[in-house]
């Protein structure tokens, strides 16, 4: 019988995949996607999401593939420009998500996980148990069309933002408020760029740029305005160009593929699973990528969903999701914090001044506020 059931294989569940299997768990993992897939992100790994890779044994091709990057510029109204590096030995990567997400697959694979591409997860097999509904497994839709019910001992839910999973059991759902969607595409031919994340914050808007490997630059539009994303590819284009420090820089600018888009962003998981469930990366919740570091997110969460569905195989699953809500909560609630407030700051422009000059007057204090944010230090 198969012990764990992952559904998807994004970084969390590729993570969690390699984990269990590395352990000696009889692991199946499914996704709807045939890899290597695109994925809409801002492509950057920071020093925390580095150092987990690092730590799986899992860095190498990264860190020959991945473009380096020493840290953030952050840009604001009224020319702020804010420039701080993670701090010594300290270095992200930029990389194609369609490249890391593969990668990470085949490592699954290679330690020993089953894989099966193409498959959708389309709800949970949920019995009732002697203290209330167990997940048991989930549903696919089989080659012929036809539902197909597949066991497990224990299920993680990695399906993602908008998890069939978790939406489906009333485990997560998207709030009201934050309401933000998201384009991105990839240029070639971008002027001034640096071994630097670029956070440009504007009235109700945000643009990410990021340099990548093989002259591409990755650029992604985060909005509160919902107008437009029938054309995804003018919305961001018309963004660039009419962005005061940005319009320059994207003239000679060549797009190489549309740009895709997503929404609404933010997504509440309201627990960290329920009898039989587990929940990792986005599908545990998500608020919006300005700090860069979902991917961390998404890692961390895989291997602590993995810890505890490792445990309950030996030890019985019932309160397994009341043990990985409190040591996700031990893990990232002081960072989630943090987040929050560095998003606070940055939606006013006079703090992002007040930032500015800060970072002139004490840059050791500004370095370790990237630090920080880039997960290279506890916060
Ligand atoms: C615009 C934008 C920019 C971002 N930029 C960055 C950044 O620069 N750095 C960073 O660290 N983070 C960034 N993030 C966040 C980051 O992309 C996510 O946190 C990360 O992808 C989460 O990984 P995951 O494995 O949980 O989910 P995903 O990467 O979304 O993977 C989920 C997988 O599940 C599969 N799936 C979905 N539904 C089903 C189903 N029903 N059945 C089977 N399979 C299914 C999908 O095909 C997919 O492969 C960004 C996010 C956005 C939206």
């Amino acid at each position: 019988m198969i012990e764990a059931i992952i559904a998807g294989a994004g970084p969390a569940g590729s993570v969690a995949a390699l984990t269990l299997a590395r352990a000696g768990a009889r692991v199946l993992l499914l996704d709807r996607a045939r890899f290597p897939r695109d994925k809409l992100c801002g492509d950057t790994l920071n020093p925390g999401a580095m150092a987990i890779l690092r730590r799986l044994g899992l860095d190498a091709r990264v860190e020959q593939r991945g473009l380096r990057l020493d840290g953030m510029i952050v840009t604001g109204r009224g020319g702020v420009r804010v420039e701080g590096n993670y701090g010594p030995g300290l270095a992200g990567r930029a990389l194609l998500r369609r490249e890391l997400d593969a990668w990470l697959l085949a490592a699954a694979i290679d330690a020993g996980a089953h894989v099966e591409e193409g498959v959708s997860v389309q709800e949970a097999l949920v019995y009732d148990g002697a203290a209330g509904p167990e997940v048991r497994g989930v549903v696919v839709k089989g080659r012929d069309g036809r539902p197909l019910r597949i066991p497990a001992l224990v299920t993680i839910a990695a399906d993602g933002r908008r998890s069939t999973l978790a939406f489906s059991l009333g485990l997560a759902g998207h709030p009201d408020r934050p309401r933000r969607w998201a384009a991105g595409a990839y240029f070639q031919d971008v002027d001034g760029l640096s071994p630097h994340g670029e956070m440009h914050v504007r009235r109700r808007h945000y643009i990410g740029v990021a340099p990548l490997p093989d002259g591409l630059v990755n650029a992604c539009l985060v909005t509160e305005n919902r107008r437009g994303f029938d054309d995804p590819t003018s919305l961001l284009q018309r963004a660039l160009a009419a962005d005061p420090l940005l319009g320059d820089r994207f003239v000679r600018a060549r797009l190489v593929q549309p740009a895709v888009s997503l929404g609404p962003l933010a997504v509440d998981a309201r627990a960290a699973g329920m009898p039989g469930l587990l929940l990792a990366g986005d599908a545990a919740g998500f608020i919006d990528p300005m700090t860069g570091d979902g991917l961390r997110f998404a890692q961390r969460g895989g291997e602590l969903a993995a810890g505890v569905a490792l445990e309950s195989l030996e030890k019985g699953a019932a309160a397994a999701h009341v043990r990985l809500a409190d040591e996700r909560r031990a893990e990232f609630e002081r960072k989630q914090r943090f987040d929050r407030a560095l998003r606070a700051i940055v939606a006013r422009p006079a703090a992002v001044s007040a930032g500015a000059v800060a970072a002139r007057l004490a840059p050791f204090l500004l370095e370790r506020i990237i630090a920080v944010a880039g997960d290279a230090v506890s916060a």
